[in-house]
């Protein structure tokens, strides 16, 4: 049997006006966005967090800090880009990833293959085993209220 591990990964950000809303590194028109020390981009961290869970190796925040310099403002793909090093040098690959969105407005499902193909471009695998769902916490809670976007992320990592 093959060593595979199998990782978790959640983030939440305010959404607040006059941001810029960036998701899977991709740009979608919206008049606010996610609050963050970085570009707030929640799949992203997400999906960096379930890798760093399955490899054992703390949380995102303990990579990345916010109390760093170096990452105030940076752009999202680059932690996305950290952390699958993180995984190769590890020995793993990545087998497939599921997320759940959960965002009332704007709709994201337009720029669901977009964000799939930014996202395998940088984690080098097929755009197909990556899966981005979208869904809303009907009205309800911060997220509901519109208020805040979070993300739920699984992956399986294969040696
Ligand atoms: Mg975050």
């Amino acid at each position: 049997m093959k060593d595979i591990r199998t990782g978790l990964g959640y983030d939440l950000h305010r959404l607040e006006a006059g941001r810029p809303f960036i998701l899977g590194g991709i740009h979608i028109p919206a008049d606010f966005g996610p609050v963050g020390y970085s570009d707030g981009d929640a799949l992203i961290h997400a999906i960096c967090d379930a890798m760093i869970g399955a490899l054992s190796l703390g949380d995102i925040g303990q990579h990345f800090p916010d109390t760093d310099p170096e990452f105030k403002g940076i752009n999202s793909m680059i932690l996305l880009e950290k952390t699958m090093n993180l995984v190769r040098k590890h020995g793993y690959s990545i087998n497939n990833i599921d997320s759940t969105v959960i965002l009332e407005s704007p709709r994201i499902s337009p720029y669901m293959d977009p964000i799939k193909e930014s996202l395998a471009g940088v984690l080098g695998i097929p755009a197909d085993r990556i899966s981005v769902k979208a869904t809303t916490n009907e009205r309800v809670d911060a997220t509901g209220e519109g208020r805040a976007i979070a993300v739920y992320t699984s992956i399986l990592l294969i040696k």
